[in-house]
């Protein structure tokens, strides 16, 4: 799933494109892409876009008059990309806007689950769909991260991606902040000692940057990964071979020497617990 790196890098590509012409074509739309029929799609035509926003892992572009905001998620499989004029797309796009001069934003989605969101909403209506979000990952520090310590007692990998706490992280860049901290994925969030705390804000900031600057210059996973889907590779720092465990419904990936002291961490999900 694309996480604040991914969607920044995107943003940021999109952002002039967008905004450059107005929008003379809304639609098609997949039935189950489009999460609202009132106002009709047909409202944005005529219309010219400000830019690309982001919100956590959301792209949201305003339309310049401030009477609409078209919300984007693309959950794991989606895509979204700027097409030049000419320039060949799919054959049956999710949702595609088509602009004077003919290029397109054409948003995609593989597999057979239709899950990513397209909305279309007044800009009150969209701050009412981001009120639950938590404060922007990137920049967080750590003050505001010890607050949020303080107040979940929650194991750590479960507290970076809880969207509601801090918005942008997901499963992968969970993976590479917690290496960098060097904190275990089960440590406590309540039981981290101030130091901690600091490491763990400093290794936000730093992952994430550093994931941003790679994917603007295109950097494929594999590339800008250095522990997530790495089982059995060597740490970078230490050399051990990275570990893998279950956690919940997802996989975490981590290193038993930098994080864990040692410890291989035990599978907790439920299922395995029933068993
Ligand atoms: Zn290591």
């Amino acid at each position: 799933m694309p996480e604040l790196p991914e969607m920044e890098a995107w943003r940021r590509q999109l952002d002039g494109p967008v905004s450059a012409f107005p929008i003379v074509k809304a639609g098609p739309a997949h039935i189950a892409t489009l999460k609202t029929f009132d106002p009709p799609l047909s409202v944005l035509e005529g219309r010219q876009l400000a830019g690309a926003e982001r919100r956590a892992k959301r792209l949201l572009f305003p339309t310049e008059d401030g009477e609409h905001v078209l919300l984007v998620h693309l959950m794991s499989a989606g895509r979204i990309k700027y097409l030049l004029a000419g320039e060949k797309g799919p054959k049956t796009p999710a949702f595609q806007l088509t602009f004077e001069g003919g290029g397109r934003l054409v948003l995609t989605e593989g597999g057979h689950k239709k899950r990513a969101g397209v909305w279309l909403l007044t800009p009150e209506a969209a701050a009412d769909e981001l009120v639950h979000l938590g404060p922007e990952a990137l920049g967080l520090g750590a003050d505001a991260l010890a607050e949020i310590c303080a107040n979940e007692s929650r194991r750590l990998h479960s507290l970076l991606r809880d969207q509601k706490l801090i918005a942008g992280i997901g499963r992968a860049w969970a993976n590479e902040i917690l290496h960098t901290a060097q904190l275990s994925p089960y440590a406590l969030s309540t039981e981290l000692s101030r130091e901690e705390v600091e490491r763990l804000a400093a290794a936000i900031d730093e992952e994430l940057a550093r994931g941003l600057e790679l994917r603007e210059r295109g950097a494929n996973d594999a590339k800008t990964y250095r522990v997530h889907n790495k089982l059995g590779e060597p740490c970078f720092v230490c050399g051990t071979p990275l570990a893998r465990v279950d956690f919940e419904e997802h996989t975490i990936y981590y290193c038993p020497t930098c994080q864990t002291g040692g410890r291989v961490l035990k599978d907790r999900r439920l299922s395995r617990l029933l068993k």
